[in-house]
C-alpha cells in the first residue's frame, strides 16, 4: 500500500517514507492512497489465530516491500508482548479489551508498533533520534516502546508540569537511550520546537532526526488490525450484523476502524461515541466543523477541541460520502450517564469498565435502541483504557473498592527530566547535543 497527502492526489510515498517523514511537506496528513484489499484473508483467517499471526498474514498487503515476509513476524514479536482480547458479554455486546499494554491504554498498540517499525526501517543506517511531544501516560508508553532499541534515541519533549511514570534507568546519562527534556511552556510549544528542529537541516542531518508524532501513519495502521482481530473472533457467533462503538477524542482510533472496513472487513456500522464535548456530531450529519469551548468531563481523553485527524475524516468522506450517511452514527454521553453505565455493566455482566469505555457502551445502547438493533446487530465496544486507573471513579459508580495496581501506581511517580529549558530552538538543540 502507498500513501498520499490529504492535500494532494498527485504524489504517493512508500510506508517507509510516510513513517519516517511523519508529515507531508504540504501541511496535510498521510492517508492510504489505494486501500489494500485483504477481504479474502480476513474472511478465511482461522478463529484461533493470535494477534501476531494476523499481523504476519496481513503485513505483505499493508507494508509492501518495506517489511519483508521474514521480518514481519519478528517486528510483531518485538512490538507486541500484549494482545487485544475479545470478551463476549451476550448476544448484543462484546468488549474488545485493548488495555493490556504497559500504560493500560489502546495507544500502546500504535506506539509499540511504531517503535519496532522505525528500528527495522532504519536498520544499519547509523544512529537516529526520534522526537516526540509527550504528556501524561503517552510519554511512558513511548519510553517503554523505544527503550533498548538498537541505534535509536527517543527524545520526549514535555511541557511544564509534573512528569510522571518514567523509569530513570532508561535515560541516556544512566546508560539507556531515552532523553526526556522539559520545556518551560505548553504542549504547543513542544510541537513547535520539534517542527523547527526538523526544519533545521544542518542539525537534523547531523543527528538523523525523525518524529513520532500522534498523526504518524505508523501508529494508525496497527490499530486497524485489532478491529479485524475482533471480527475474526466474533464471526462464528454472528447471526446478523456487526457494529463497533469507539470512544473518540482525536479520532485516530475511529479512522483506523473506517480503514479496516475499506480493507474489506464486513461491518454494518460505526458508532462515534463522544462525551458532552460532542462537537463532531454535526460534522457527521454533513455540517461543517466548528470548534466549541471545552468542558471538563469524567472521560478526559475525549475532551478534545479540534480532533487532529479531522483532515483524514474529511478526506475519507469526500471519497465515501454514503458511508457517512449510512454507516457512521454519532452519539454524545454526559458524565452522569457515564457513571450509571459503569454501574450497569458491573451489575449486569460483573465487569469493570473505564469511563471512556462506558461512554462507548452508553452510546451503543442509544444507537441500538433508536435503530432497533437489539437481537440482530452485535456491537463490539472498544475498551480503550484500564478501569484500575480510575479507582475513585469505580468506587463512586459501583460502591465497591477495587484492588490497587502496582503498575498503575508507578505511572503516578514523579520523575525529573534530564534538562529543563526555555521554549527555544537553540536551548533544545544544546540539550540534545550535551547527551552525546
Ligand atoms: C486517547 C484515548 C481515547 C481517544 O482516542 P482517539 O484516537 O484520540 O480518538 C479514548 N480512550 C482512551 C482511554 C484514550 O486514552
Amino acid at each position: 500500500m502507498r500513501f498520499r497527502s490529504t492535500n494532494s492526489n498527485d504524489e504517493t510515498v512508500s510506508f517507509k517514507d510516510a513513517v519516517l517523514g511523519c508529515l507531508p511537506a504540504d501541511g496535510g496528513l498521510y492517508v492510504p492512497d489505494k486501500m489494500a484489499d485483504i477481504r479474502q484473508i480476513i474472511l478465511h483467517m482461522d478463529e484461533g489465530a493470535g494477534f501476531h499471526d494476523l499481523f504476519t498474514a496481513l503485513a505483505p498487503a499493508l507494508f509492501a516491500d518495506d517489511l519483508c515476509p521474514q521480518s514481519a513476524p519478528l517486528v510483531a514479536q518485538s512490538a507486541f508482548n500484549f494482545e487485544p482480547e475479545l470478551v463476549r458479554l451476550d448476544d448484543d455486546y462484546s468488549l474488545l479489551d485493548l488495555s493490556g499494554g504497559p500504560t493500560g491504554l489502546f495507544k500502546d498498540f500504535g506506539i509499540a508498533f511504531l517503535a519496532a517499525a522505525v528500528e527495522e526501517l532504519r536498520k544499519d543506517s547509523g544512529r537516529h533520534l526520534v522526537l516526540a511531544a509527550a504528556r501524561g501516560d503517552v510519554g511512558v508508553s513511548m519510553a517503554h516502546a523505544f527503550s533498548g532499541r538498537r541505534e535509536l534515541n527517543a527524545v520526549l519533549v514535555y511541557p511544564s508540569g509534573p512528569i510522571r511514570g518514567l523509569d530513570p534507568s532508561a535515560f541516556v546519562p544512566n546508560g539507556g537511550n531515552i532523553i526526556p527534556i522539559q520545556v518551560r511552556g505548553t504542549f504547543d510549544d513542544c510541537q513547535r520546537i520539534i517542527s523547527e528542529t526538523i526544519r533545521d537541516r544542518e542539525f537534523a542531518s547531523r543527528y538523523n532526526v525523525t518524529s513520532a508524532n500522534t498523526i504518524n501513519v505508523g501508529r494508525l495502521l496497527p490499530q486497524t488490525l485489532y478491529y479485524i482481530y475482533a471480527f475474526i473472533k466474533a464471526k462464528k457467533h454472528l447471526s446478523g450484523g456487526l457494529a463497533f462503538s469507539v470512544p473518540c477524542g482525536s479520532f485516530g482510533n475511529f479512522i483506523a476502524g473506517l480503514y479496516a472496513w475499506k480493507f474489506g472487513m464486513p461491518v454494518n456500522g460505526f458508532i462515534a461515541a463522544m462525551n458532552s464535548n460532542n462537537v463532531m456530531g454535526d460534522f457527521f450529519k454533513g455540517m461543517p466543523f466548528v470548534p466549541r469551548p471545552l468542558t471538563a468531563t469524567n472521560s478526559p481523553a475525549l475532551d478534545v477541541r479540534i480532533p487532529s485527524n479531522l483532515s483524514r475524516l474529511e478526506s475519507f468522506y469526500r471519497e465515501s460520502p454514503a458511508v457517512m450517511r449510512n454507516m457512521v452514527h454519532p452519539a454524545g454521553v454526559g458524565d452522569e450517564l457515564t457513571l450509571m453505565t459503569i454501574e450497569y455493566v458491573w451489575k449486569k455482566y460483573n465487569r469493570h469498565i473505564d469511563p471512556h469505555t462506558a461512554v462507548a457502551f452508553a452510546a451503543a445502547e442509544q444507537v441500538a435502541a433508536s435503530r432497533h438493533w437489539k437481537g440482530h446487530t452485535h456491537t463490539v465496544v472498544l475498551a480503550t483504557g484500564h478501569y484500575a486507573k480510575y479507582p475513585e471513579l469505580m468506587h463512586e459508580a459501583t460502591g465497591k473498592k477495587i484492588p490497587s495496581s502496582e503498575t498503575f501506581r508507578n505511572l503516578q511517580k514523579k520523575t525529573d527530566p534530564i534538562a529543563l529549558i526555555p521554549p527555544q530552538l537553540d536551548a533544545f538543540e544544546n540539550a540534545i547535543a550535551s547527551c552525546f
